[in-house]
């Protein structure tokens, strides 16, 4: 097996013989398994309420390779006052990952370091929240400054999808994204806001508008699976549906990673029971965590890129580093089978949401042993008890 280190970007060889990881079975594993660090998500949604709970949550990660997630203020109450981010976080204390939070920037808590200290707070985040104009001058006025995480979106203009295709209300004018972050970003800076996530960027504009934006602001962004892997044409069914919606700007995306313009790999995990087969009624959102490195893989074909993007980046974006987050190397690892080739398959997920966009394609690279605490806790699809 080989190790890839993303911190000092260095390959090392036969690992096993340099580290006892007692693996579950009597095997060698040859060069095609890669040892690295557990991944982390800037961007997860869980729904409790009969809806992904944290041990769903939990086993999906899991199987998916990460060991860490920024969970997102739109749960049911959001995430806004702190006894709900106590509630979650006796929910989710005793689960094998671990779990990071953000504060909705629309709701009571005007500054995040006055929570209680068991709860890991990243920042504010937008995401989920309907908001205009005028809330978001409100909340910069009335909050104090820290890392915003923004879903940026002009929930003002209508439309599910952008113009130009075929698709049912496919009327959301393309440059939507593009003006909400430079809105988001000229008004922080107004109110003493410096540092600046832009989440799941989906079209060109946006690159062009943070291009502009670096020059006064810490501005960071994430691209998504989905974003990088679909064009309008290849939609079919409403598990696609997502927020934004899939542009024609994916290759311009995937350009955009490769030239380092892009700072991380997120997920967006976003599950739901059963969506409608039906566009105008089913709600935004792809269940993919499960599945997300594979995708980052089959596009890139490029290991250290993938892996640097769901490990030291993230951790640069939100200034931590993986002890302060409990994660410890090598007690904490994953394995990854670099050339395992599957087909998506939903029904078989371990998360609530079987809602995946990515349902039925072909995958290459997999997740397949993960190493939690000293212990093996998943191996070859399954999960072993300790
Ligand atoms: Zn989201």
């Amino acid at each position: 097996m080989l190790f890839y280190d993303p911190f000092s970007d260095k390959w090392y060889e036969q690992i096993e013989e340099q580290i006892d990881f007692r693996l579950p079975e009597k095997i060698s594993l040859g060069d095609k398994f890669i040892v690295s660090y557990p991944f982390v998500d800037l961007h997860t949604h869980v729904r409790l309420n009969n809806g992904e709970d944290y041990n769903s949550l939990t086993k999906a990660a899991i199987v998916g390779g990460f060991g860490a997630m920024n969970i997102q203020p739109n749960t049911n109450p959001p995430l806004d006052e702190w006894n709900v981010l106590n509630d979650h976080t006796s929910l989710s204390k005793d689960e094998l990952v671990k779990y990071l939070y953000t504060v909705n920037f629309f709701g009571g808590i005007s500054d995040i370091s006055t929570g209680p200290l068991d709860i890991q707070i990243t920042g504010f985040s937008t995401d989920g929240i309907r908001y205009n104009s005028q809330e978001l001058v409100e909340s910069y006025r009335s909050k104090k400054a820290a890392l915003l995480f923004d879903h940026s979106q002009l929930h003002e203009v209508a439309g599910d999808f952008y113009t130009g295709t075929n698709l049912p209300n496919a009327i959301r004018p393309y440059s939507n994204e593009a003006i909400a972050i430079n809105r988001t970003v000229l008004l922080g800076l107004e109110f003493g806001f410096n540092k600046f996530h832009i989440q799941h960027v989906s079209t060109a504009k946006s690159l062009d508008e943070i291009e502009h934006l670096r020059r006064f602001a810490n501005v960071t962004c994430e691209v998504t699976p989905h974003h990088i892997f679909f064009i309008p044409e290849m939609i079919d069914n409403p598990d696609q549906k997502i927020n934004p919606p899939i542009s024609k700007d994916r290759d311009l995306l995937i350009d955009a990673v490769k030239k380092g313009f892009i700072d991380t790999f997120s997920t967006d995990h976003a599950p739901h029971p059963e969506k409608p087969n039906d566009f105008e009624r089913a709600p935004y959102g792809s269940s993919h965590i499960e599945v997300a490195f594979s995708v980052y893989y089959t596009v890139f074909n490029d290991l250290q890129l993938v892996i640097r993007k769901l490990t030291v980046d993230p951790l640069r974006v939100i200034g931590r580093c993986y002890e302060e987050l409990g994660i410890r190397f090598p007690d904490d690892l994953i394995i990854l089978d670099t050339e395992k080739e599957y087909v998506v398959d939903s029904s078989k997920f371990y998360s609530m949401g079987k809602n995946c966009a990515f349902n039925g394609y072909k995958l290459k690279g997999k997740v397949f042993g993960v190493r939690i605490n000293g212990k093996w806790v998943y191996w070859n699809g399954t999960f072993i008890d300790n």
